[in-house]
């Protein structure tokens, strides 16, 4: 048995129920601090939209969740497996590859329920602040409010070890910014606030963007709107083909808007729009963190954080699960929390704090002479292979050989090769199995 601590981890979606899994089989004592009612994060659907729609106003009260009522998972259920817990199908529940969001929540509630985890987690706690309060015995406050009445909170102080932030990353909206915006009189919301389509009808809609929740919204929205437009840079490679479509329409990026509702694109064509919908994507958000400037958020990237996980002068009391995208989110999630959990029970150890922190430079200025900009750096687009083998050695775990060549660049490849509709022409089981059957 290794070093045991007191551990707290901030958020029960896929993140913070894996990593306390791993913490609590290392031996640690572990406290998960849940805002919501329930597990399951960004899986937990929430009819509720906010009172700003695009996300602007810092004082209102935020849903967590950014699901629309009909999302099927874009990725296929068996890379939505842990390690050891694989995303099986149920008799009795959604057995298509890709599943809607309710199969993936009850498969993390099956998850939390069979490593009897609900017990470890403080439902209806939100954490509002984590303080460094002591550098030698490494003591962090962890300040959490419950709400009493409507308007009423109670907070309380506890001290932990160590911290693990698994808050989530698609919260946050991030708004496309042109001139006339805060002025034009349409409705304007980010995807963020979607729920379901039925308010577009007969509507003029312009769609800002071009991944997976444009494409998604423009295919439900289109059959009932008057007109869809979609605004996006023309070096972006489209899933949907709008010649399908002849209500929908492409443009360049919005140049600007008017205030008698017109909007200019940048090559030059104006529609009279009604609706804006910002599919433009989510900033990382860590309001409760107070580290003395140690870590910060620039252009969307945490930092410094060794391999995304450790900011080393604070390693390894201070770490977080879940910042990468563009990569299999669940595998790479399971195995940060497994060698978070190590590196706190001393089975592996980590670097020196001046080795960790150089590595942090080296890989900056990596993205710098790729010409990469900040918002890039938890990326793993080209280089989720390589993260991932890494991260599996740190804890002396062999990945199945088809791992190299099931990666999220090869479904994108796939998604792309099969169309819009890939969820039902792309028999991905077949493909898989092929894949798995060389392992
Ligand atoms: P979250 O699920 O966001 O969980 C964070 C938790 O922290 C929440 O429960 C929240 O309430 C809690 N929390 C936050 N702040 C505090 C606080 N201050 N105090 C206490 N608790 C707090 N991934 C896939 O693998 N496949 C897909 O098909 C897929 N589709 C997606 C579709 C959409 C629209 C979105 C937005 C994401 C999708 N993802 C998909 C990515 C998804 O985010 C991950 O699958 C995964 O759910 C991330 O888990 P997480 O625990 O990091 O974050």
């Amino acid at each position: 048995m290794g070093q045991s601590y007191n551990v707290a981890v901030i958020g029960a979606g896929a993140a913070g129920l894996v990593t306390a899994r791993e913490l609590q089989r290392e031996g640690h004592r572990v406290t998960v601090f849940e805002k919501a009612n329930k597990v399951g994060g960004t899986w937990l659907y929430d009819s509720r939209v906010e009172s700003d729609l695009l996300g602007l106003d810092p004082n209102r009260e935020i849903v967590h969740s950014s699901l629309y009522k009909s999302l099927r998972t874009n990725l296929p259920r068996q890379v939505m497996s842990f390690l050891d817990y694989p995303f099986v199908k149920r008799e009795s529940g959604d057995r298509r590859p890709f599943p809607g969001h309710e199969e993936v929540l009850r498969f993390l509630q099956d998850f939390a329920r069979d490593f009897g985890l609900m017990e470890l987690i403080r439902f209806g706690h939100e954490v509002i602040r984590v303080e460094l309060v002591d550098e030698v015995s490494h003591e962090w406050v962890v300040e959490s409010r419950t709400r009493e009445t409507e308007s009423r909170w109670e907070s309380k102080e506890e001290v932990f070890e160590a911290v693990v932030i698994c808050n989530g990353k698609h919260t946050e909206p991030k708004v496309a910014e042109f001139p006339g915006r805060d002025t034009w009189p349409g409705l304007q919301m980010h995807s963020h606030n979607y729920r379901t389509p039925e308010q577009f009808e007969n509507k003029i809609v312009v769609l800002i963007g071009n991944g997976p929740s444009a494409t998604d919204l423009l295919k439900e929205i289109s059959p009932l709107a008057k007109q869809v437009h979609l605004a996006f840079r023309g070096s972006d490679i489209m899933l949907i083909n709008l010649k399908n479509y002849d209500n929908a329409w492409p443009h360049s990026p919005i140049e600007c808007a008017h205030e008698d509702g017109k909007v200019v694109f940048q090559d030059g064509s104006i529609v009279e729009a009604e609706v804006i919908i910002h599919c433009t994507g989510y900033r990382f958000h860590l309001p409760f963190l107070k580290s003395n400037g140690i870590v910060t958020v620039d252009d969307n990237r945490v930092g410094p954080l060794y391999k995304h996980i450790f900011p080393p002068s604070l390693a390894p009391w201070l770490s977080f699960v879940g910042l990468n995208y563009r990569a299999l989110v669940f595998r790479v999630l399971d195995l940060q929390a497994i060698w978070v959990a190590k590196v706190l029970s001393g089975k592996v150890k980590l670097r020196t704090q001046e080795a960790m922190a150089a590595s942090v430079e080296e890989y900056y200025e990596q993205m710098e002479k790729a010409g990469l900009p900040k918002y890039h750096t938890h990326s793993l687009q080209n280089d989720e292979g390589e993260y991932v083998s890494w991260l599996a050695a740190q804890s002396d775990i062999r990945p199945p050989k088809s791992w190299e060549e099931i990666t999220f660049f090869s479904f994108v490849k796939g998604i792309f090769r099969h169309g819009e509709n890939f969820r039902d022409t792309w028999d991905v089981d077949k493909w898989i199995q092929e894949i798995e059957s060389s392992d």
